[in-house]
């Protein structure tokens, strides 16, 4: 499965990425690194003086210490288990049969092997990983895929399989197991319920359920303790992103794997990313009822585009602030993603919704 030279390697790799994130923070050793071409100035506008500051991420949002190779290994319960490197998670079940693992981020990579064989060596069962699932098809998430050789089964949904063919990175083999709506897989005495639900954070992100250990994975779509990522999670269907969180609290679950960051989630975590979202869309149907959109016309004339990026950004920092405000302290990160997050929300609330506001006025 891996040759004996690679955990050296892979450790390897992990102190070059700490050395090079140490002297990112120089700006000429920076600079020297990307060369004196039209980048080297951005390097130097990322120096650390010119670099925002945020809010104390909140203890609660923070997960287990990691050991010495970068990653933590816990159970979840019975045989299930869960590995996160604090910013990606994955999760397996050692079965009589071996291992079934779901997801395979590349920035835990080797360290998945390692933190299998830490589970498998103290429970004695097989840590051959026989099946993969696939949660989306998306790099970040499965891109240590082609670790696990090619004699294992691969599942995933019918688009997943769809975009990794497109796509045709050898990372990321496609899945040859796949299924439309629901996908029951059953080995050595352990179990877990695929579910499609349609599109949401991607066209093929399915939920992953372990009903004999009231846990559901659904990767990008519910962020424990913490707020959405950018854009909220960079989905490609807001509406149906949105609707995604109740569908995952849908399932009686008492652990949530989210696919992201340091720690497991809780009913607790899924109400809260609910009533944030929410606060969002709230405030943005405000907001569009509410910016005059006039001093944005009469400064930039015919720059239509103009026009639309001033408005834009000045109702998203109105949706921003009070919801900013309020989640602060609760969800880390609050005022990091907060006003991308209502950008991509007031317009969804545009185009998806249909509420277009000053720009859809009949003529
Ligand atoms: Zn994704």
């Amino acid at each position: 499965m891996t040759a004996s030279s690679e955990p050296q390697r892979e450790a390897t790799s992990r102190r070059r990425f700490l050395a090079a994130a140490g002297t990112a923070a120089a700006v000429p050793a920076a600079a020297a690194l990307i060369g004196g071409g039209p980048l080297a100035g951005t390097a130097r506008a990322a120096a650390p003086g010119a670099l925002t500051s945020y809010a104390p991420v909140p203890p609660s949002a923070l997960g287990p210490a990691l050991n010495a190779d970068g990653y933590f290994v816990g159970n979840i319960s019975g045989n299930l288990y869960w590995v996160t490197d604090s910013v990606y998670q994955a999760m397996f079940l050692t079965t009589r049969n071996g291992v079934v693992l779901v997801d395979a981020p590349p920035t835990i990579g080797h360290n998945l092997l390692r933190a299998i064989a830490d589970v498998t060596r103290v429970n004695g069962r097989p840590a051959k990983v026989t099946h993969l699932v696939y949660s989306h098809s998306h790099a970040d998430h499965i891109g240590a895929s082609s670790l696990l050789g090619t004699d294992v089964v691969r599942i995933g949904h019918r688009e997943c399989r769809r975009l990794l063919l497109r796509a045709n990175d050898p990372n990321r083999p496609a899945p040859t197991v796949i299924f439309d709506d629901h996908y029951v897989l059953e080995t050595g005495g352990e179990r877990l319920l695929l579910d499609y639900h349609g599109p949401n954070h991607t066209p093929d992100n399915i939920f992953i359920y372990a009903p004999d250990h009231q846990t559901l994975m659904v990767v990008d779509v519910i962020f424990p303790g913490w707020v959405p990522f950018k854009n909220l999670a960079v989905s490609q269907d807001i509406p149906d992103w949105i609707r995604a969180q109740d569908i995952a609290m849908g399932y009686q679950w008492q652990t949530l794997v989210g696919g992201h960051l340091g720690r497991l989630g809780r009913r607790a975590d899924g109400d809260l990313q609910i009533a944030y979202v929410a606060d969002l869309l709230a405030g943005a149907r405000a907001t569009i009822a509410s910016l005059d959109p006039a001093p944005f016309f009469a400064a930039y004339g015919n720059n239509s585009w103009a026009i639309f990026k001033a408005y834009l950004d000045a109702a998203a920092a109105k949706v921003a602030g009070p919801v900013t405000a309020k989640y602060l302290g609760r969800l880390a990160a609050a005022d990091v993603f907060t006003a991308d997050n209502a950008y991509v929300m007031f317009e969804a609330l545009r185009v998806d919704y249909g509420v277009l506001g000053p720009f859809g006025d009949h003529p």
